[in-house]
């Protein structure tokens, strides 16, 4: 069926790419957009939902366009930085504080070296001692003793976003221009693909409800995996984060810093305005939770929400304070939780019409960096959902089942950190105990 405004969509899931999406088929005009989460605006599971999330280039060869992936990764930053600095949705939730990519170990060193030399657009400040990073930030910040770490300081064109309120005001402006949102549990639940015909026309909820449509998107973050087959194209794994409650004194002090991230031990960000609480990470690898599907029985990576870290993530986010700001290493977190995305087996994003089912789409893949293009990851899976997604985007993002035949599960994916492998949930024995449920 051809489309036109009057076309019938359904969106599942109404995370990062789910509202992106919404905002992206409201603007061309659709007019006939639900979306379905089991829960409202921000889901408490929606890897989105987070005070802060960095925005950085990922791709280290935007000079040219020289090849194929250089190209795809400036054509989304450009885009993504468009909405970031003049879309009135997005704008005033960046903050163009600046990043410091940092590393510990020769290899990981050498590694951000050569990304910050292949990087023609951006200027970097080499950070060579422990002082050249203390003098990053105002006196009283980073205290630590930086051991063995060398970085690189961008001062422009990178920074951090308020995670939670783009999201908000996405799914706002959205429903302003008409989307219908149905959210909650068991109204908003997906919980199977409407299958006829050869093709899905749409999608069965918790309440026993078929929903139909033309169009049927699914944006489901990690927990796409439990409503399709994707034949192994994604591997949901889970990170860490924790809060620290800072005084009203020294949220002033933590003001418009950097990101700083240590690609092996971990990342902060400034506190935010309105509860003064800074959230870092501890970096690894990841978690995968792998058990027997209750589906088909199959060994699978399956999320679950968890408002607790394991204690050995605790640790090392108290190693990265230690080295950087010991002040804070022993203070209580406020908060902890699980945060879930979707791996393909080369993290870039799966967006594509799926090749059984005509009227299926696929937004999945996030891999780990996939909130930064929220202004823009909408536009880009609607131009699939319409077949005009430039072709180059097209063939990275593509359905690419062949690349994922016996898939390495326990491929580190380029990551670092911890016990530099992928982690199992399965065998983490100690939780931390914080009682922040409310904050879900
Ligand atoms: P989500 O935002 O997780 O949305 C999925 C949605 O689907 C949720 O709202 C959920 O409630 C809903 N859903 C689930 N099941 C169902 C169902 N059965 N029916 C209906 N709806 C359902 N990216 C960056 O660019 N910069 C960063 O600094 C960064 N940091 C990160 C830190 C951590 C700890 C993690 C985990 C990720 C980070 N990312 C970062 C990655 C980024 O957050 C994700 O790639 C992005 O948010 C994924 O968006 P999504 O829409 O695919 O998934």
């Amino acid at each position: 069926m051809a489309l036109d405004h009057s076309t019938s969509i359904i969106i599942i899931g109404a995370g990062t790419w789910g509202c992106s999406t919404a905002l992206h088929l409201a603007r061309r005009g659709y007019k006939n957009v639900t979306v379905f989460d089991p829960f409202p605006v921000p889901s408490p599971i929606s890897a989105g939902n987070d005070v802060n999330k960095i925005i950085t280039a990922r791709s280290s060869s935007f000079a040219d366009d020289s090849d194929d992936e250089a190209y795809v990764a400036r054509k989304l930053l450009e885009a993504s930085m468009e909405g970031w600095l003049h879309d009135p949705v997005f704008k005033s939730h960046y903050h163009e504080t600046g990043f410091i990519a940092a590393a510990s170990s020769p290899a990981n060193i050498a590694k951000l070296q050569q990304q910050a030399q292949g990087d023609k657009m951006s200027k970097f400040k080499y950070l060579d001692t422990p002082e050249d990073f203390r003098k990053t930030m105002p006196e009283g910040v980073l205290t630590g003793d930086f051991p063995n770490w060398h970085g690189w300081h961008k001062k422009t064109g990178a920074g951090w976003v308020h995670a939670r309120n783009a999201l908000i005001s996405a799914a706002a402006e959205a429903k302003r221009l008409g989307v219908t949102f149905i959210t909650g549990s068991p109204e908003g639940h997906v919980t199977s693909l409407l299958y006829e015909q050869g093709d899905i026309k749409g999608a069965k909820t918790a309440d026993g409800k078929e929903h139909r449509a033309d169009r049927t998107i699914l944006c489901a973050g990690a927990s796409a995996v439990e409503l399709l087959d994707f034949k192994d194209q994604l591997r949901p794994t889970a990170w860490t984060l924790a809060h620290i409650e800072m005084t009203p004194e020294e949220a002033a002090l933590y003001k418009n810093l950097p990101v700083l991230f240590n690609i092996e031990r971990g990342f902060f960000m400034e506190p935010d305005a309105d509860n003064h609480e800074l959230k870092m990470c501890d970096e690894h690898p990841g978690y995968c939770n792998w058990v027997n599907s209750p589906a088909d029985g199959k060994r699978k990576s399956l999320p679950f929400a968890r408002n607790q870290i394991p204690v050995e993530a605790e640790q090392r986010c108290r190693n990265f304070l230690r080295e950087t700001m010991p002040q804070l290493a022993d203070r209580p977190f406020s908060f902890a939780r699980i945060c879930w995305c979707a791996d393909t087996p080369n993290r870039s994003f799966l967006i594509d019409r799926h090749p059984e089912y005509p009227s299926l789409v696929l937004g999945v893949g996030g891999s780990g960096h996939g909130f930064s293009c929220i202004p823009a990851i909408g536009g880009f899976i609607v131009d699939a959902m319409e077949g005009t997604l430039d072709p180059k985007m097209a063939e990275s993002y593509r359905w690419r089942p062949e690349t994922a035949v016996d898939r390495d599960w326990n491929d580190t994916q380029g990551r670092s950190g911890g016990t530099n492998e992928v982690m199992d949930f399965q065998r983490v024995m100690q939780w931390t105990a914080i009682g922040s449920e409310s904050k879900l």
